[in-house]
């Protein structure tokens, strides 16, 4: 079964994108995924096709209507999951990501201006997503990062090479660093674990890596990943040093 996408746009010639080149647009020729645009406009009301209106209370910027995006969501109403692009949405994970790809796929809308009208959250079922913590001009550029972070897990997408299941936050941990030839370069060698053809050595110098550079890039990580190790998988606390 093809994995599907529809995008909820002002802007669908934002789309494919960049999903249209490299592993995401030979896929999508392969009929891995397949991707549809809606233009919210369609669903506009008066003759000016009016999206948005001024926030109420005041202040600046533009505020999405909920009755205009509601009937263009309507009107893709089916099984899949609803994903709403706003830097207010739960931040976007691996564990998220890998579960969508898993499923039929997603609708995904994308906000411009001040953002959606709050009601519209209340009267449909919308995931709020966010791609990290920092605020884009639109949910365009949020809906290329999640459609190209799930397209890559779909079956058959990255071949045989790499079941991505090593990479930084599958295990929890940030992946251990990569080194390939040249031998030398400017005087640096490649580490010396990594040419002894030693797998068991190397799969431990490897989880040290990961380890330490967690624990020094992302102590918010290492601490999850420490804290989900004291529970042995049975769910009963294993002991630690200091009971
Ligand atoms: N006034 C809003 C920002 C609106 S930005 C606020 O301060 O919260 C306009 C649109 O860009 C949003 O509706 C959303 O769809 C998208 N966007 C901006 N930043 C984003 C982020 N970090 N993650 C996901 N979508 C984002």
């Amino acid at each position: 079964m093809t994995w599907r996408a529809t995008v909820l746009t002002l802007y669908p010639a934002m789309f494919p994108g960049p999903l249209g080149l490299s592993l995401a647009g030979r896929a999508r020729e392969e009929g891995r995924w397949a991707l549809d645009t809606v233009q919210i406009r369609d669903f506009a009301t008066d003759k000016h096709r009016t999206v948005d209106d001024t926030p109420a209370g005041g202040g600046a910027g533009m505020v999405l209507r909920a009755d205009v995006v509601a009937a263009a969501l309507d009107s893709v109403a089916d099984t899949r999951p609803v994903l709403a692009m706003t830097p207010r949405g739960a931040p976007l994970t691996q564990g998220r990501v890998r579960a969508l790809a898993g499923g039929e796929g997603v609708t995904i809308l994308c906000g411009r201006f001040e953002g959606f009208d709050e009601r519209l959250f209340e009267g449909r079922a919308i995931e709020q997503v966010s791609i990290g913590d920092y605020i884009l001009s639109g949910g365009e550029m949020g809906a290329l990062v999640l459609l190209d972070a799930c397209i890559r897990l779909l079956p058959g997408v990255m071949g045989a090479a790499s079941s991505g299941e090593d990479e930084s936050f599958e295990t929890g941990l940030l992946e251990y660093p990569h080194y390939t030839r040249p031998q030398i370069w400017e005087g640096r060698t490649i580490p010396e674990v990594l040419r002894s053809g030693d797998h068991a050595k190397i799969a431990a110098w490897r989880k040290s890596m990961a380890e330490e550079q967690t624990r020094l890039r992302r102590p918010d990580l290492w601490e999850r990943h420490e804290g989900a190790r004291v529970q042995s998988p049975s769910g009963a606390r294993r002991q630690t040093k200091d009971e």
